[in-house]
Order: structure tokens, then C-alpha cells, then sequence
């Protein structure tokens, strides 16, 4: 006998920040969602992220910090509101990692940015910390830089996943690229068929970050993905393992308007902690072979914190690439992007931080289809929990 079929409101393709995000926004709303996962809950990129839940103020480098980055600039405290439990989404269970991110500059470049650091438009979002308040890897009387104390936060991927994961772990089914199918019509996703179940949802979301491309292709909406000029950015990560005991969450400037490092700290299940290596060290490292980037990373900590022994840490490398909507550089500061196409709306969070800003944005194109939430939900047998994804720094060592 065949299973009959059912039709929730929204099916939601993905299950990294974005997918997570937006079937608890819409969960909240009433709507009766399910969400699709090929992989494992916590994505390609978000358990790959720095975790850094930024106010937009590294853009303030390249000198186009501006009304323009004002969404981004709201976007710590959307996130402090959703762990106080004030914001449309829950987030009160969330391990914060660190409440503020430091930015620090070697001594050659740090005359110009203090100067640039106390302009007007940063006062009251950037502080100058006297020495006795340095993050402790900084804190060596060899360091001649300035450090700043940022009003961004940092918060653990893991637990974020399992947060949002919880109100609905009953909705995030497993997906099966190779098993189950996918029907298309002019209007949107037909049916998916998952182990033999046929489901036909009202409206599909796509929030599968790399796997969006081939989701639109299979539409035959190709066309959506040209104007929204998606684009992938490969970086090579590098993670340190050591027992120095330093917890960093902070970028070092240099003469650029990029970070030359962006350092955040993540615990291991041994107590040792891993230093997590982004900034330009990890876009550059895409040039290189994985024993050439071990190399750069080795060199850049040595020559970064030359009081600091890392001869018995453990290195590795994590290659992970960003897909976004195409911005330029640091040129203009951007937005989550969220666009609808009938009854497909694609979403790209751009960044784990502008999560609430993609909620805001596919809320208001659920509303636009005049969609209202339908009946209750029973989740048939053959429909399987999608697994929870484990972060790289529990595996890689
Ligand atoms: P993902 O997290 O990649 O999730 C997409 C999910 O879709 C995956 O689970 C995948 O398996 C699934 N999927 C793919 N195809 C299909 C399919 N056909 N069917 C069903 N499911 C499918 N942002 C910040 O704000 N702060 C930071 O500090 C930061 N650091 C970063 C560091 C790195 C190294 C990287 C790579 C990114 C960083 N970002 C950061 C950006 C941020 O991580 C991403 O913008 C965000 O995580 C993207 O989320 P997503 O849900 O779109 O994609």
C-alpha cells in the first residue's frame, strides 16, 4: 500500500544556519515545515565558521563603513535579543564563546590606525585597551601593537546547531540525493518523494548554500542563479591544536583593508583547545598545496607571536568554500538575499551573522504569497531524522 501522501506549508532544502534559521522563524509563524538535509545538520560552511556574529565594523578598514552597512551593524544585537529570548527566534540555550572580538595591529602600522580607529564615526563601537587588559596571547611585554575591543561576539557553531535543531528535530529528515526524487513544475517543486513517501509542499525554500546551483538547475530556473551572480569562494583553513591555554577571538590589520589573520578559539573533547586560523592567510592558502599552507600558518604565528612556543602543537588544514550572492571584496557591505519565484523563494544568509536579516527578508516573501499556516502534521515512519554534523576540530586530530 502506498503511503498518502502529505502536504506541509514550506519544505525547506538544507540544514546549515540558513534552513535551521528559517524553519524556526516559520515555526513560529504556525506554518507546518519540514526540512530537507543531504548531509548532516550544521552545513558544509556554518560548523566550518569562525562563529564571529559581527556589526559590520572590519569594513570600516577599507574606509566604507557607512549608512550602508546599518543592517549589519544591528545584527549583534538581534543576536543578543534571540539569546534573551526576545526575538523571533530562540536562541536562549546558546554557548557564546566570547562576548567581544579584539582587533590588534603590529607596531608598524599602528600609528595610522590609531588615528583611524578614533575617528568619529567608530567612537562608542571600538575601544583602545590599555595593556592590562589584552587578551593574555597579547599580553608579553615583546608585543608593541595596539589592541581595540570590538562590540561583536563569537559564538559556538556546535551548540548553535543543536539550539535550533531542538524545537523542531522532528521536522529535519535525512534527503537522499541518490534515492529520492524531485518533481518540477512552472510554479515551483511539485512533490519529493523521500524512501517511498510522496510530499507535496504549498511553498519550497532553497537554503542549501553549494547545493543551491544544482537544486535551481534541476528547476530548470538557472536563469534566477545568473541574476543573483552566486558565487564560490575556496578557503584553506588552518586549525592549531595546543595546550598554551590562550583563548583569541581577534583579527591583526596590517597594511591592508583585510584581516591578515582572523584567530577564534574552539574547544576540543581532549581539553585542548584549537586555535582556528581564517583572515587572508586562509584566501591566499587556496594558491597553495596543503604542506605549503602548514608552512604559512607555522610561519605567520611565529612571526605574529614570537613569545608564544607552538613546536608541540598540531596542524592542520581544512579546505571549505564560501557560496554568497557576488559582492565586491570589502567594496560595499552586504545583506542576506533572499528572492521568490513563484512558489520558490532561494536564500543565501551571506553570512552566518545576518541570519535574523534573512529571517526578516524570506518572512516578508512568505507573506507576499498569502500563505496561511495549514493543519498539524503527523510525520509518516519513512520519513528519517537527518544526522547532527560533528565540527571539524573533533575529527580532524
Ligand atoms: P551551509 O552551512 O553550507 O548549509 C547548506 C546545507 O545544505 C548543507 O548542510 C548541505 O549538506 C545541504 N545541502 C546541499 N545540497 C542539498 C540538497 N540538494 N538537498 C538538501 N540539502 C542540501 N560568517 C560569519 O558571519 N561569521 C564568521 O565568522 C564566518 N566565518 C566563516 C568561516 C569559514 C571558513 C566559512 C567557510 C564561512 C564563514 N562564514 C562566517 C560564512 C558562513 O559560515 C556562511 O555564510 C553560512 O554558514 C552559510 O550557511 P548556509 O546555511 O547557507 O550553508
Amino acid at each position: 500500500l502506498k503511503p498518502d501522501t502529505i502536504h506541509p506549508d514550506i519544505v525547506v532544502f538544507g540544514g546549515g544556519i540558513a534552513g535551521l534559521w528559517l524553519i524556526n522563524r516559520l515555526h513560529a509563524a504556525g506554518y507546518q515545515c519540514l526540512l530537507l538535509e543531504s548531509a548532516s545538520l550544521g552545513g558544509d560552511q556554518t560548523l566550518a565558521s569562525q562563529g564571529i556574529i559581527h556589526g559590520g565594523l572590519k569594513y570600516a578598514l577599507s574606509g566604507n563603513l557607512s549608512n550602508e552597512s546599518e543592517a549589519i551593524a544591528q545584527m549583534p544585537d538581534r543576536w543578543r535579543a534571540a539569546m534573551a529570548g526576545t526575538d523571533s527566534v530562540d536562541l536562549r540555550n546558546l554557548k557564546v564563546l566570547s562576548d567581544t572580538q579584539h582587533m590588534w595591529s603590529s607596531g608598524s602600522v599602528a600609528s595610522r590606525m590609531t588615528n583611524f580607529f578614533a575617528s568619529k564615526m567608530l567612537r562608542g563601537r571600538i575601544e583602545k585597551l590599555k595593556r592590562d587588559h589584552f587578551p593574555s596571547a597579547l599580553a608579553n611585554k615583546a608585543f608593541k601593537g595596539n589592541v581595540y575591543k570590538l562590540d561583536d561576539l563569537v559564538i559556538d557553531t556546535e551548540s548553535l546547531i543543536d539550539t535550533l535543531s531542538a524545537p523542531v528535530r522532528d521536522r529535519l529528515l535525512a534527503f537522499d540525493t541518490q534515492r529520492d526524487t524531485l518533481e518540477w513544475n512552472n510554479d515551483g517543486l511539485r512533490a519529493v518523494t523521500i524512501n517511498g513517501q510522496r510530499i507535496e509542499p504549498r511553498l519550497t525554500l532553497l537554503a542549501a548554500g553549494n547545493g543551491n546551483p544544482a537544486l535551481l538547475d534541476g528547476a530548470h530556473r538557472a536563469h534566477l542563479l545568473e541574476q543573483e551572480h552566486s558565487q564560490l569562494r575556496p578557503l584553506k583553513m588552518v586549525l592549531v591544536k595546543h595546550d598554551q591555554g590562550h583563548r583569541l577571538y581577534a583579527h591583526c590589520v596590517g597594511t591592508s583593508n583585510k584581516p591578515v589573520l582572523t584567530v577564534t578559539t574552539h574547544d576540543c573533547p581532549d581539553g585542548k583547545v584549537v586555535w582556528y586560523l581564517g583572515g587572508d592567510l586562509a584566501e591566499r592558502g587556496v594558491e597553495r598545496t596543503d604542506e605549503e599552507q602548514l608552512h604559512a600558518g607555522r610561519e605567520e604565528l611565529s612571526h605574529l607571536f614570537p613569545w608564544l612556543d607552538f613546536s608541540n602543537a598540531q596542524f592542520a588544514t581544512l579546505d571549505v568554500t564560501r557560496a554568497e550572492p557576488k559582492q565586491h571584496a570589502l567594496v560595499k557591505p552586504d545583506n542576506a538575499y533572499a528572492r521568490r519565484d513563484q512558489n520558490l523563494i532561494i536564500a543565501w544568509p551571506t553570512k552566518l551573522t545576518l541570519a535574523p536579516d534573512l529571517g526578516d527578508r524570506v518572512m516578508a516573501l512568505v507573506e507576499e504569497t498569502g500563505l496561511q499556516p495549514g493543519e498539524p502534521l503527523t510525520i509518516p515512519p519513512a520519513l528519517q531524522r537527518a544526522p547532527m554534523g560533528v565540527p571539524y576540530w573533533h575529527r580532524c586530530f
